[in-house]
């Protein structure tokens, strides 16, 4: 039997699509078991038909429904009722499906301050109306997929590694769960903690004149002054080769996979990281936004209220 797969795609950049054309040899082993029959970045199957005659959007069915990117509008919304409606089994793909992404940092921001930022506040801009016509309305923020429709199966990362898609949907097809370890990225990191303590915390590449080459890079990074995220954030990104993504290009994990488990609050727990190192979170310039820069929905980042 032929495992259908439908993918879409809502609020994102496109960069979980290059990551499912990037599985590599292990697809060779799946594409006999598998049929997509509905992936927008790759097929022409539009929503209301060829020559748009249909009322209604149109998804066909599928056992297994991928979709990445997080709902901005109510078209998002729809979308992904529809695919929960005609899949047997959703995966949510990428941070932006899971957890908002980088499209949720605009929850920091009310609607109206976002529509006057792009159309009339931007040098390069003529300033005008914002667009109305025949487009969808935006919602009043970004909502990760869970925040509308049940989810099955998470695949965090920014973009989540490749074989992250084909292990699980090779268990999928084999009917057996999926899930990914419950431990962080420091737990996986290769560098050499001395449990030292630092003065002063930044941001990577701040300020602009930094030179990465003065970093010892055996060393810890947040043991240098560089603010990591990795304490905080669940591993897999390595795939299996385990030294997460980041560092193993010399630079600090920024929190792409999210939580190390649902419910955790890695704002929180990061700032009681740092203090216990004797820092002070307040040092960590745009807080709120560094330190939950892909975890924007589920009402973590909000407008604040003097805004
Ligand atoms: S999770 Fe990252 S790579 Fe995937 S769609 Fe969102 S922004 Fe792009
Ligand atoms: S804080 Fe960052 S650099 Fe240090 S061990 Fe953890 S992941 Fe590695
Ligand atoms: S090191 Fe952190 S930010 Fe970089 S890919 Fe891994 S989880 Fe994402």
């Amino acid at each position: 039997m032929t495992i259908r797969i439908a993918e879409e795609w809502l609020a994102k950049c496109g960069g979980c699509e290059v990551t499912i054309l990037d599985v590599g040899e292990a697809i060779l082993d799946l594409l006999p078991k598998i049929e997509f029959v509905h992936m927008p970045v790759i097929m022409d199957h539009k929503y209301y038909g060829q020559t748009g005659e249909r009322a209604e959007i149109e998804i066909p069915e599928a056992d297994i429904g991928i979709i990445a990117g997080g709902i901005r509008n109510e078209e998002h919304r729809e979308v992904a009722k529809i695919m929960r409606e005609k899949c047997k089994i959703i995966i949510a793909l990428g941070s932006c499906a899971c957890f908002g992404g980088i499209p949720a940092l605009g929850n920091m921001f009310k609607l109206d301050e976002i529509y006057d930022k792009v159309y009339r506040g931007t040098k390069s801009t003529e300033p005008g109306d914002a667009p109305s016509v025949d487009l969808p309305h935006l919602t009043d923020r970004v909502y990760a997929i869970d925040e509308e429709i049940k989810v099955d199966v998470y695949l965090p990362g920014c973009p989540t590694h490749y074989s992250h898609i084909a292990e699980a949907l090779t268990a999928l097809i084999e009917g057996k769960p999926f899930k990914l370890a419950e431990r962080s990225v420091c737990d996986d990191c290769p560098l050499i903690r001395e449990k030292k303590a630092v003065a002063t915390i930044r941001r990577n590449l701040e300020p602009l004149d930094y030179d990465p080459t003065k970093l010892d890079k055996t060393r810890c990074l947040m043991e240098q002054g560089i603010l990591c995220l990795g304490p905080v954030t669940r591993a897999g990104c390595g795939g299996p080769d385990k030294t997460p993504r980041c560092i193993s290009v010399g630079i600090p994990c920024e929190g792409c996979f999210g939580p190390i488990r649902p419910g955790a609050n890695p704002m929180v727990e990061m700032m009681g990281a740092l203090s216990s190192i004797g820092l002070d979170p307040k040092q960590v310039l745009d807080r709120r936004a560094t330190l939950q820069r892909f975890i924007g929905a589920h009402n973590r980042l909000r407008p604040l209220p003097t805004r």
